[in-house]
């Protein structure tokens, strides 16, 4: 066998290192928004991405609705309203602060992201007379049609805005490197963070970034319980690249988390088990609300929250008799403001009632236009759909007119899953946040999908730009500090060993994966007790001492995976004890013990590494206060900065 040589010169001799005002980390929807707004306020910033930032991340190949903008012209709900919502629907386990950041700013990022270039309006009228159409505006709005909170948009178009924006402020941006640990001042574990090291994914160099205020912005961990060696890139949700290499070195660095000990039965997973998501007819999301029919052609009904059948297509996209406003799109685990659709019945039911596997989405018999809202539309826009689907299956024939598209699974989800193959779905634990976004690290501001019990585009954006700006403000009166070369010396050794390793006997990133997500099947799956908790702590540790040394990378793009296995091997130990500081049962948190009942509800419990003892502390659920007076009395600024924009644009 031969093998190709590495393309790129090696330049592992190299160090580069670069500093600003503000460091952000991550460049996708929160971290380029966070650029964005920190440049506006007049410091230098540096954005660093592993990628490409023109379509890096979750949302770079696009997104199709943007939800949560309370404050659009057309919504009939409030952003206290809906983030009240968004509480209620999980008991409070939920993130208040960010949430409520998400409705109340959600629009005003839109609007920004029109002034970059990205598309919100159907200026060409394709969409005329539709009844989720604004005629005045032109905005199009998805799932509940009588509030309009949710957006119908263009996502295709907003990271390369995004990025013509970063380049246009000039924002020094550095892409291919993978940012590897947090700096701290003079190195010491729990410090104000002061920058961050990276590796260059092609050429090996090492990287210092020091920062007055630094941004974390990358994203949430992925392939704890699930891998797939023949299918790596399509075992989870979001992005290959993004695993949680944020989380593990948050972790090291000292920084608090939280939910952490939440984890969902897998849904979102297709190496293998079922098509891809979104990729072909179901009723979620991008397919909301297409027509099901079964094998033999029998339509299955549309039910409302309380089981009336909808017999008309209209009725979906409104609310239930008595009810207010539904969410649709986002909260979706044991929600209490959805439609309940057919997809939430059990196959049993189906099945017991006649229906016959495979079902299939039937857009010809939609109005026309409802079918070109989600085929051409939602489907060409969301992220990951436009050219695997739409473009292929166009090419290949495909008329919704005339044919149909099979689910995957029953319904909406991916494929049946067991339930020790979990998942941090939804809204899963993170790093914990103050009102202005930052963490217990002073100077450290985390944003986007890397903050607890986060979700999708508009949050991202919303609290992207909110870090940004709050991170500026904190970088106008910190001094920029040197990084302690001790600190900077250990994290070179520890990401280049894999270099020197014993090639013959040394372990690859693949089969460290394959390894960690089996040891959390068999540990910490869906029912959990502290004997099984404790034997994947020692089971992990184990891997830690004896196999991490004897790792082996070839070349820096194998180093890339492996360090980041390495960070999911954290992560891992990081679940396990959050898992065990969780004394009582909470099915919110869908966190199960069979040595302890179900408690009364329980506060936050948050977790840090202290010079590698945990320390926890418990934070009552609604920690964030008065809603409306706290963000007020936080952003007075931005307020009257709004305020005269508004009137600005009236004159
Ligand atoms: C298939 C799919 C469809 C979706 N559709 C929608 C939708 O229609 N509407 C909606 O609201 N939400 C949607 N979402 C969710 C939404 O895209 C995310 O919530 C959002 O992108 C989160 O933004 P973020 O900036 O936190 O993370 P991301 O956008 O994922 O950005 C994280 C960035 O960090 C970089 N990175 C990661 N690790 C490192 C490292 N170690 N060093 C350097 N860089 C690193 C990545 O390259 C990436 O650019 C979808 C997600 C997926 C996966």
């Amino acid at each position: 066998m031969t093998t190709t040589p590495w393309p790129y010169p090696s330049q592992t001799d190299r160090t580069h290192r670069l500093s600003a005002d503000v460091v952000v980390l991550g460049g996708g929807i929160a971290g380029c928004m966070a650029a964005i707004a920190a440049a506006r306020k007049g410091q230098s910033v540096i954005l660093v991405d592993k990628g490409a930032v023109k379509r890096s991340g979750a949302g770079g190949s696009g997104c199709d609705h943007w939800e949560s903008a309370a404050t659009n012209p057309c919504s009939r709900v409030t952003p206290e309203e809906l983030t009240q919502a968004m509480l209620d629907d999980n008991d409070g386990y939920n993130n208040a602060i960010s949430h409520y950041i998400e409705c109340r700013e959600g629009w005003d990022r839109l609007l920004d992201i029109e002034e970059m270039g990205g598309k919100i309006r159907d200026d060409q009228d394709e969409f005329s007379g539709a009844a989720f159409r604004d005629e005045e505006s032109k905005l199009l709005f998805a799932y509940d049609y009588r509030n309009r909170f949710t957006l119908r948009i263009w996502g295709t178009t907003f990271k390369p805005a995004m990025l013509n924006e970063c380049r246009r402020l000039g924002v020094t941006i550095v892409e291919r490197v993978m940012v590897t640990s947090l700096l701290t001042e003079g190195g010491q574990c729990g410090a104000r963070c002061i920058g961050a090291t990276g590796l260059h994914t092609r050429t090996g160099a090492f990287y210092v970034f020091t920062g007055k205020a630094i941004v974390m912005a990358l994203s949430r961990p992925a392939r704890i319980w699930l891998f797939s060696s023949a299918h790596p890139g399509l075992c989870e949700f979001r992005p290959l690249s993004c695993i949680g290499d944020g989380h593990a070195m948050g972790w090291r660095a000292g920084a608090e988390f939280t939910m952490m000990e939440k984890s969902v039965r897998a849904q979102f997973s297709s190496a293998g088990r079922s098509f891809p998501p979104y990729s072909t007819g179901n009723n979620h999301n991008t397919w909301y609300a297409a027509t099901l029919i079964d094998a033999t052609g029998r339509e299955i009904p549309y039910a409302d929250r309380d089981g009336n059948l909808l017999s008309r297509v209209e009725e979906r996209y409104l609310p239930a008799k008595g009810q207010h406003y539904f969410l649709k799109g986002g909260s979706i685990e044991q929600a209490k403001y959805e439609f309940e659709g057919p997809e939430t019945l059990p196959y049993e039911q189906l099945n017991a009632q006649g229906y016959r596997l495979p079902f299939y989405a039937d857009l010809s018999t939609l109005p026309e236009l409802e079918r070109k809202a989600i085929w051409g539309f939602m489907v060409g826009q969301e992220g990951k759909t436009q050219v695997p689907v739409y473009q292929h299956f166009t090419r290949a024939g495909f008329d919704p007119t005339r044919h149909v598209l099979q689910c995957y699974g029953v319904g909406w989800t991916s494929a049946e899953f067991l339930p020790q193959e979990r998942q941090l779905f939804g809204l899963p634990g993170g790093f914990m946040n103050d009102w202005n976004l930052m963490t217990n690290l002073p100077g450290l501001f985390v944003c986007g999908d890397a903050l607890f019990a986060s979700n999708c585009y508009g949050h991202a954006a919303a609290t992207g730009s909110y870090a940004g700006r709050k991170a500026a403000a904190y970088a106008q009166s910190a001094s920029l500090l040197s990084a302690d070369e001790a600190q900077v010396c250990q994290e070179r050794a520890r990401v280049y060993a894999p270099l020197t390793a014993d090639p013959q006997n040394g372990v690859s990133w693949k089969e460290l994966n394959e390894a960690i997500a089996k040891a959390m099947q068999n540990y910490c799956g869906e029912i959990k007790r502290d004997e099984l908790l404790q034997s994947g702590v020692e089971l992990l540790s184990r891997y830690e001492r004896e196999v991490v040394p004897e790792a082996y990378a070839a070349n820096p793009h194998e180093l890339t995976r492996l360090l980041e296995v390495f960070d999911i091997l954290t992560v891992a130990q990081l679940i396990l004890q959050s898992c065990l500081k969780r004394r009582e049962t909470c099915p919110k948190l869908e966190f199960y013990r069979t040595d302890a009942p179900c408690g009364a509800p329980a506060p936050f419990i948050v977790i840090r590494n202290d010079n590698g003892v945990v320390r926890t502390r418990t934070v009552p659920l609604d920690y964030a206060g008065d809603l409306r007076d706290n963000y007020e009395k936080h952003n007075a600024d931005y307020l009257s900065e709004l305020e005269e924009k508004r009137r600005g644009t009236k004159a």
